[in-house]
């Protein structure tokens, strides 16, 4: 069974098409990566999905649940789900293991608070007060409430930002963690390389609609671009642009007789593609 299934699904604000017939289906345990430039359209997409926006039109099911629905079973299927909103937690005066502690109360089966702490790397922030966190303390703490409740599918809304290298490297490290116990992710990021690194599939949205959906490294063609491959002849530095770069570095090997100056191969980034996509030409 697929966590997300979606079928043209729509919502306009005015004249403002901002989900303009989406269809997306996430399997459980994916990590799904939803990118776009400001405004496509995703921040709808996913409220809709968590149940915080209604939809003009189209099928949406979450969890085997439509968000649209409340009641009891409402209630049921929130405890299910955590969310890690854009916005920051509020400032309070209740310190780091309290807040956590206080919400993990909401929840009928949650993660062990220290360790949840722990996985955030908030432990020596542990008895501070939040409004003496830092930015990017703060949005480890976001995450921690939305992981606290234990979910089977988790929504990251731009988790990183404001994360330090080390900090992101050690989220990326927790997501790969959660998916490991079977958690299915959508993600929201304008960071290419974190989408590269977490997601098992990536949709680009503009416009309120989706324009591809593939893995990271088939996305807009990606794995069959043309290497580039670049060396050093001398004073100069040399490149091509090659269909068959293990024959253009073969043919390197025998010029030089052996080690070959400075080599690299690099294809297309998924920056590369994505702002092609999207139709941002730069030199
Ligand atoms: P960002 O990357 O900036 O977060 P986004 O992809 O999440 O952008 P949305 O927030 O879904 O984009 O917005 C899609 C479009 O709908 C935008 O044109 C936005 O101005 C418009 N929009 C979003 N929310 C509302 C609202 N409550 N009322 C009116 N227009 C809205």
């Amino acid at each position: 069974m697929n966590a997300i299934e979606v079928k043209a699904l729509s919502k306009s604000y005015g004249d403002i098409h901002a989900v303009d017939g989406i269809d997306l289906s996430i399997a459980e345990g994916e990590i799904f990566a939803l990118l776009g430039p400001n405004g496509a359209g995703k921040t709808t997409t996913v409220e809709i999905l968590e149940g915080f926006r209604t939809r003009d039109s189209g099928d949406v099911s979450v969890l085997g649940f439509d968000p649209r629905l409340g009641g009891q079973e409402a209630r049921q299927w929130r405890n299910r789900i955590g969310i890690v909103l854009q916005s920051t937690s509020d400032s309070g005066d209740l310190s780091v293991i309290e807040t956590i502690a206080h919400f993990s109360g909401y929840y009928s089966n949650p993660r062990d608070v220290n360790e949840v702490i722990n996985s955030v790397g908030l432990d020596d922030k542990s008895n501070s007060l939040i409004r003496k966190l830092s930015g990017g303390q703060r949005r480890r703490l976001d995450v921690a409430l939305g992981i606290i409740g234990n979910p089977e599918l988790l929504f990251l809304d731009e988790p990183t930002t404001g994360f330090d290298p080390e900090a992101r490297r050690n989220f990326w490290a927790l997501i790969k963690k959660l998916r490991g116990n079977g958690t299915t992710i959508v993600l929201t990021t304008h960071y290419l390389d974190e989408a590269e690194a977490l997601a098992d599939r990536v949709g680009v949205i503009n416009n309120g609609r989706i324009m591809e959906i593939a893995t990271p490294a088939e996305l807009g063609g990606r794995s069959t671009s043309k290497a580039l491959v670049t060396w050093r002849d001398g004073h100069e530095i040399k490149s091509q642009a090659t269909d068959n770069p293990t024959a253009l570095v073969g043919q390197l090997t025998s010029t030089f007789n052996g080690e070959i100056p400075e080599l690299t191969v690099t294809r297309l980034s998924l920056e590369d593609i994505y702002l092609k996509m999207i139709g941002v030409h730069h030199e």
